[in-house]
């Protein structure tokens, strides 16, 4: 029987994750973190999600991140915006820490599939959601627990526009449409359409629905 745990904020891509996990897997486990959240919504939502999808859901405290770093995620104070190298919002170690723990209870659960929707494509170029940063860590995590993890990223290199026509072939685009959180103003579904996520998530959107339109109208 195989087991995957599924790292797990509520969002777009996580939910995608999360179908795709259930597709490919005979059992599934979400596994959400607590660190301070601008947006606390982000956890009910990840709740509700996991509640809707019949899965297990695990939420870790991982408040010492907000304690470790300060940015526009876990700070009010601080405002979205393009940084030095990377835009405000990147938490250094984020993934990293994320990617540890899932594997820390992963294994203890029988759980040594672990799902992440991290991408190298589309995004801001944050250096722990690269294929290489991936393959690095899941070695390590296997040598450091002496066990086989395996770690899936089914996003590592689609376009957003791709991600949605993914969850188009999971049969969960409308619900990935109208249940997620991915907008920096803590806005579900279609969210604020300002942030930085907003854009992202709805040129995809868009780009994914007029590519599917022309489908329709070719055949
Ligand atoms: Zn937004």
């Amino acid at each position: 029987m195989k087991k995957a745990m599924v790292v797990f904020s509520g969002g777009q891509d996580s939910t995608t994750c999360l179908f795709w996990a259930k597709k490919h897997f005979d059992d599934v486990i979400a596994i959400s973190f607590d660190y301070g959240q601008r947006h606390r919504d982000e956890l009910d939502c990840a709740k509700a999600i996991a509640n809707d999808l019949n899965v297990e859901h695990k939420i870790i405290d991982a408040s010492i991140l907000g304690q470790l770093t300060e940015n526009a995620l876990t700070r009010d104070s601080i405002d979205i915006e393009e940084g030095e190298s990377y835009p405000t919002t990147f938490v250094e170690g984020r993934n990293h820490m994320f990617l540890l723990m899932a594997a820390i209870v992963g294994k203890q659960l029988d759980a040594k599939h672990l799902v992440t929707g991290v991408s190298e494509a589309d995004y801001s170029g944050y250096p722990d959601c690269r294929d290489n940063f991936i393959k690095s860590m899941n070695v390590t995590m296997n040598l450091s627990m002496d066990e086989n993890f395996v770690i899936h990223t089914p996003l590592m290199f689609l376009s957003k526009s791709e991600v949605w026509k993914l969850s188009d072939e999971l049969d969960a685009l409308d619900y990935v449409r109208e249940n997620t959180l991915t907008c920096y103003e803590g806005v579900i579904a279609d969210g604020c359409g300002q942030c930085p996520a907003c854009e992202l998530r709805q040129n995809g959107l868009n780009e994914y629905l007029a590519e599917k339109e022309g489908v329709f109208i070719e055949q």
